[in-house]
């Protein structure tokens, strides 16, 4: 039902920007952004583990979709968000929750562990929405 998606990858998308693990990777992750951009009223389906963007995560490198340590990662972003597993809602009721209850700075603490997190580009997405925006067309290749 909908598009299934982990908690922490609630955040990831509003940074998207056409970067990722490979190139499978980055294919599947920006026809799911590209179908939230332009239907924002696309159902997302709440799942614990991995998820539609994990789906195509690259088998040569190290995988990490099952660990334990980003388990904790979503359910911190969940807790932030209010968000429970199993829940089923449009996506433009995850960008109004995120405008209410995650400030730019925010992606520091909930994301430590992120190896993207230092590019900067979650802050401007999460600043971005802040200031009212949807989710922006990626940068051109
Ligand atoms: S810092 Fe990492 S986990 Fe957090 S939103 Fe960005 S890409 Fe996702």
């Amino acid at each position: 039902m909908g598009i299934r998606l982990r908690g922490h990858h609630l955040l990831c998308l509003l940074g998207y920007r056409g970067m990722g693990y490979s190139a499978g990777f980055t294919a599947n992750m920006t026809r799911v952004y590209n179908e939230l951009r332009e239907r924002p009223e696309t159902p997302i389906e709440i799942v614990k583990g991995p998820d539609a963007l994990c789906a195509c995560f690259p088998a040569d490198v190290e995988p990490h979709c099952r660990n334990d340590s980003v388990a904790k990662h979503d359910e911190r972003i969940l807790q932030k968000l209010g968000y429970g597993y199993g829940m089923v809602l449009p996506w433009s009721e995850v960008i109004a929750r995120v405008r209410d209850n995650v400030v730019p700075e925010d992606i520091n603490t909930l994301c430590y562990t992120c190896q993207w997190r230092s590019y900067g580009v979650c802050e401007a997405g999460v600043r971005l929405i802040k200031q009212g925006e949807r989710l922006p067309p990626l940068p051109s290749k």
